[in-house]
C-alpha cells in the first residue's frame, strides 16, 4: 500500500481521469439551448413564470425535497405514490437517477473535503463544481458505489426501474415535447395561428426546461464548491462546509451547508430565525396535506449541544 504524505503524492497518486463524454455534450447542449432566451423571438412573460415555477416543481421538490432531505438523509416518510411523482419530478431536473445521487451524496458527507469525498474542493473550485462530472472516476463507478451507499435506494422497484437509461432519458426527452405541446398547443386553442403556436411552444421549452434545468445545475452545484469554500459557520466541524447567504436564497435554503453537514438528517437547514429555508417549508406544507410526518427537526442549535460529524446519512 502506497503511503500519501503530500498534496503532490496525492495528486500522482489519482487514478487517470477519462473524459465523460455523455456528460460533456448533454451539459454543454443544455447551456447551449439556454443561451437562445437571449434572443427576444424565445422570450414571453408566461415562459419566464414557468421557468420560475419549474424551478420550485423541478428543483426545490425534486431534488431538494426528494432527493436530499428525504432519500439521502430520511429527514422525513412520505406516500408511496407522492414519492414517486417527486421522483419523476427530480429526474426532469438531469441531475442523474436517484440511486447514483444519493450514493455521491452519501460519500460526500463520509468524506467531505479529503480526496475520496467525489466533489471535493481540495482539487479546486472548479473540480467541485463541475469538473467532477466531467470525467470518469475510477473509484466512482456506479455498481462500486451502489453496493456501499444505495442498497435501500434500489430495494424499491419503482426507483431502480429507473436506472434504466432508456426510461431514465425517456422520461427527461419526453418531458421536453410536455412543455412544447402545452405551449404549442394553448397558443392553438386560442386562435393564435401555426407560427405563433411555434413561437411560444419553443419559448416555453428554452425558458421552462432548459433555462430552468442550467440554473438548477448551478445552484446544485454550487453547494458542493460555494459553500465549501465561503460563508459563515454556525458550527466547528470537522470539513469546511459555510452557510452562505446568496445559495440560502438562490437554493432555496441549501446554502445553509454548515448547519446541514452539522445535522444532516434534520429536515430544516435553516437553524437561526432569519436563515429562510423554503425547502423545509415546503416540507412542512407537505405535512399540513398529510403528503409528510414524522419531519425530523434539528437536534442542535447555534452556540448549544453537540455537534455530529460526517456520518453516512
Ligand atoms: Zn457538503
Ligand atoms: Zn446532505
Amino acid at each position: 500500500m502506497t503511503i500519501v504524505t503530500t498534496a503532490a503524492e496525492a495528486t500522482a497518486a489519482r487514478p487517470a481521469l477519462r473524459p465523460h463524454w455523455v456528460n460533456i455534450v448533454g451539459i454543454s447542449f443544455y447551456h447551449l439551448v439556454a443561451a437562445l432566451a437571449f434572443f427576444p423571438y424565445f422570450f414571453s412573460w408566461t415562459a419566464v413564470i414557468v421557468a420560475a415555477a419549474g424551478t420550485f416543481v423541478f428543483g426545490t421538490i425534486g431534488i431538494n425535497v426528494f432527493y436530499h432531505r428525504y432519500l439521502t438523509h430520511k429527514g422525513f416518510q412520505s406516500p408511496k405514490w407522492f414519492e414517486k411523482w417527486m421522483a419523476v419530478m427530480a429526474i426532469c431536473s438531469f441531475q442523474d437517477t436517484p440511486a447514483h445521487w444519493v450514493a455521491v451524496h452519501r460519500r460526500h458527507h463520509e468524506y467531505a473535503d479529503d480526496e475520496p469525498d467525489p466533489h471535493t474542493p481540495v482539487r479546486s473550485f472548479l473540480w467541485a463544481h463541475v469538473g467532477w462530472i466531467l470525467v470518469h472516476s475510477p473509484d466512482m463507478s456506479r455498481y462500486e458505489i451502489y453496493a456501499r451507499y444505495a442498497k435501500d435506494v434500489l430495494r424499491d422497484p419503482f426507483l431502480r426501474s429507473l436506472e434504466n437509461q432508456r426510461v431514465y432519458l425517456g422520461i427527461i426527452v419526453a418531458h421536453w415535447f410536455v412543455f412544447f405541446g402545452a405551449g404549442a398547443g394553448w397558443t392553438l386553442i386560442s386562435g393564435g395561428t401555426g407560427a405563433e403556436a411555434l413561437q411560444f411552444g419553443l419559448g416555453l421549452v428554452v425558458w421552462g426546461v432548459f433555462v430552468r434545468t442550467v440554473f438548477n445545475w448551478h445552484n446544485t452545484w454550487a453547494v458542493n464548491s460555494v459553500s465549501h469554500m465561503w460563508g459563515y459557520r454556525n458550527y466547528e466541524t470537522d470539513e469546511h462546509s459555510r452557510n452562505n447567504v446568496v445559495l440560502g436564497l438562490t437554493a432555496m435554503g441549501e446554502g445553509w451547508h454548515n448547519n446541514h453537514h452539522a445535522d444532516p438528517r434534520s429536515a430544516r437547514h435553516g437553524h437561526r430565525p432569519w436563515e429562510i429555508d423554503v425547502t423545509y417549508w415546503t416540507i412542512r406544507l407537505f405535512g399540513v396535506m398529510g403528503l409528510a410526518w414524522r419531519i425530523t427537526e434539528p437536534m442542535i442549535s447555534p452556540g448549544g449541544g453537540a455537534v455530529k460529524t460526517k456520518p453516512a446519512q
